[in-house]
Parts: structure tokens; C-alpha cells; sequence
């Protein structure tokens, strides 16, 4: 299984900006100005809400 999130190629094309998450520069992304790390957490945290609403 291969989410896009995961794929750190999908961080490194964008303009550079600060991340939201944790204040690192990184480069802005299809998913906004989060840094790898702090996207796949954040995306897994979302989907582990999103599990418990429809489960
Ligand atoms: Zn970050």
C-alpha cells in the first residue's frame, strides 16, 4: 500500500515555507505547509478519528 502522504518525492518540489506542525522550513505541499513528518502523523491521526466515527 502506497499513500501518496508517504512518499517523501511529494515533499520536495513545492516553494519553501515554514511548517505549521513543528516550525522546520519545508516545502509546501498538495496537503499545505506541513513537513513530511508532520503530515504523515497528522494524516494518521485523522484517519484513526475517521476509523472510530464509522466504525
Ligand atoms: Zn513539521
Amino acid at each position: 500500500m502506497t499513500d501518496p502522504w508517504r512518499d517523501p518525492e511529494k515533499y520536495k518540489t513545492g516553494r519553501r515555507v515554514r511548517c505549521v506542525g513543528c516550525g522546520e522550513t519545508c516545502r509546501e505541499t498538495h496537503w499545505g505547509k506541513w513537513c513530511f513528518d508532520c503530515n504523515v502523523e497528522r494524516i494518521d491521526r485523522i484517519d484513526k478519528a475517521f476509523d472510530k466515527l464509522t466504525s
